[in-house]
């Protein structure tokens, strides 16, 4: 393994990462020192690294790691339950590995699998909908031997529903559930690598920067940046070395729509990335995609290599003179490394820890080079644009925000599952008819809107209009497009409580606001759902979360003011109930 990555640039994670495999799930000592010695690091060096990164470990572990879901979506369907019910099958405690090596107990902070919560993996495969019973037939079943091969999963097309009309699978899910994802020829004959040939072909990379722009399409990976104005500030630069980052990263608990692309029709995502390497000048492109994805990562490679067999990648792409070539790179667990100037760090083989900003990486990003990151499905979206013109793309939408979107909706719903539709959907719609309505007709009290990192919506929120400026004027937002609704058994704190554990884990730790702040965040919500709160400690959140987002290094720290400040707004008499009566109005918190 070392022989394989030593001499290679930023080659440290892929290493560490095989390294862990091949020892048994673990990086024991005296395999790190030997591989600090062949690179010639600190061994303190390789540790800082090693610690980062959660699905790294330098304790022994199982042959078998089960890592339970624990993001919001998983704890308001029961999870702390369900690992109750895997202790008992299992004989040991969470962070314990059973007598007989088999398997380690772990949590995760989230698996990406909302629309199957709760949800556990078992090394590279995904068991959701999780029941007592479910959990037990499947412990059962690799007791005896009878594992699966996650490359003979369907994997997320097999989700896609196929009664819904064409308007809502018209150009991210095209194929996505209807294509082999492992055959290049069924993406071509879908009309797949047509946009790379017309821009090749007759366009000049400042002609495709401008349709893109003219196409109005922002970025999709939470923030909304338009993706044209981004690629213009680095065409322009003229440097050695460029290179284009696909922020396949999907670790915002709700999110998991750029799995379906991924899994289900990698090569789109394949020829956007390309698409976007020529526009802004620069001939490597890296797709990171976060660790627990292993099915994504495995189509993903195999689109590569074919793409690479046909002319798709490689030297003078296609008889031009443009040359461009591609390489996957996993994460290992941290989340914040979907913040670009983190992802760019964990590429270049380092902790994760987001860069002070400016410079912005379209100027100096990877290894210093002018680096544009955008995420998938953004460039999912880039072929059907250049193949079918801005002004058909700008049809579908709102003036505001125009073009489709994937929507994910998860949570108290019949059906959840993820929607392609135009922009300007409201939320009702999405949850009365995609969603299936609400589980077992309980009443909707309240819906995290975008991602983790945002605001609360309550009923008189429903007719919004799903568009960034509607959502963005009510205290929500669109961000990732992802809706986490919740019926009126659920308990604000309880949930808060349960984001707010994400934020204090998953900081890097790198400022101070931040890495105290999550921390004294998290401390006041646990005391306030134990019934031993006060009044002012509602003020005190707002202001501690406010001095956060106003003081602290990147976006992480800047979520809690919004799910904070808009459920004390919105549902203040719940947090009252707490501190007043001592005790959880719902019997949901732990006293
Ligand atoms: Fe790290 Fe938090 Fe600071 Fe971001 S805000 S750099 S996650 S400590």
């Amino acid at each position: 393994v070392i022989g394989k990555h030593a001499g290679k640039k930023g080659t440290l994670l892929p290493l560490l990462t095989e390294a862990q495999a091949v020892c048994g799930n673990w990086l024991p000592a005296n395999v790190l020192a030997e591989i600090a010695d062949a690179l010639d690091v600190h061994l303190s060096y390789l540790y800082g690294i090693a610690t980062f990164y959660t699905m790294l470990s330098l304790q022994p572990r199982g042959r078998f790691i089960i890592r339970v879901c624990e993001s919001p979506a998983c704890h308001i369907l029961g999870v702390e339950n369900l690992i109750h019910v895997l202790e008992d099958v299992l004989g040991v405690r969470e962070g314990e590995t059973t007598p007989d090596g088999l398997f380690t107990l772990e949590r995760s902070s989230c698996l990406g699998v909302c629309e199957v919560a709760p949800a556990m993996q078992i090394n590279e495969v995904v068991f959701g909908n999780l029941t007592r019973e479910k959990i037990r037939k499947v412990i059962d079943d690799y007791r005896a031997g009878r594992t699966v091969d996650f490359r003979k999963l369907p994997g997320s097309g097999g989700r896609v529903r196929k009664d819904l009309d064409v308007h809502r699978r018209a150009v991210l899910l095209h194929g996505v559930g209807d294509v082999d994802p492992e055959s290049i020829d069924d993406y071509i004959q879908m009309g797949g690598y047509e946009a790379l040939k017309k821009v090749l072909s007759s366009m000049a990379p400042e002609d495709v920067v401008e349709e893109v722009k003219e196409s109005g399409l922002r970025g999709r990976g939470g923030a909304g940046f338009p993706t044209g104005l981004k690629w213009s500030f680095t065409l322009p630069i003229k440097a050695p070395e460029k290179y284009v980052i696909c922020n396949a990263d999907e670790g915002e608990p709700g999110t998991f729509k750029d799995r379906y692309i991924m899994e289900g029709n990698p090569h789109r995502l394949v020829e956007g990335l390309i698409i976007a390497g020529y526009a802004v000048g620069a001939n490597k492109g890296f797709i990171y995609v976060r660790g627990e994805y292993y099915l994504s990562m495995y189509r993903l490679q195999k689109a590569v290599e074919q793409a690479r067999e046909r002319g798709f990648l490689g030297e003078r792409i296609l008889g031009s003179r443009f040359s461009f070539d591609i390489e996957i790179r996993s994460g290992a667990g941290a989340y914040v490394c979907g913040e670009e100037t983190a992802l760019i760090e964990s590429i270049e083989g380092l902790r994760g820890n987001p860069r002070v900003k400016p410079p912005f990486p379209g100027v100096r990003g990877l290894w210093e080079n002018p680096t544009v990151v955008n995420n998938v499905e953004t460039l999912a979206n880039v072929p059907a644009i250049l193949r079918n013109g801005a002004a058909w793309y700008r049809s579908f939408g709102t003036e505001d925000s125009p073009g489709v979107k994937l929507y994910q909706i998860c949570g108290h719903v019949n059906e959840p599952q993820i929607v392609e539709a135009p922009l300007g959907l409201t939320l009702r719609e999405l949850i009365e008819r995609y969603g299936g309505g609400m589980r077992d007709g309980i009443p909707f009290k309240m819906c995290q809107t975008g991602g983790a990192s945002f605001g609360f919506f309550t009923a008189e929120h429903l007719d919004t209009v799903m568009d960034y400026a509607s959502m963005q004027q009510r205290g929500g937002a669109l961000g990732s497009g992802t809706m986490l609704v919740m019926n009126e058994r659920t308990c604000v704190v309880d949930v808060v409580r349960n984001i707010m554990h994400f934020f204090q884990h998953e900081s890097c730790g790198f400022c101070t606001p931040c890495r105290r702040g999550t921390r004294v965040l998290y401390d006041t919500l646990t005391r306030i759902a134990a019934g031993e709160g006060r009044e002012s400690d509602l003020d005190h959140l707002i202001d501690l979360a406010r001095t956060m987002s106003a003081t602290a290094n990147c976006a992480l720290a800047m979520s809690p003011i919004f799910f904070v400040r808009t459920t004390i707004e919105r549902l203040k008499d719940e947090y009252l109930a707490h501190i007043v009566d001592k005790a959880c109005p719902l019997g949901v918190c732990p006293a």
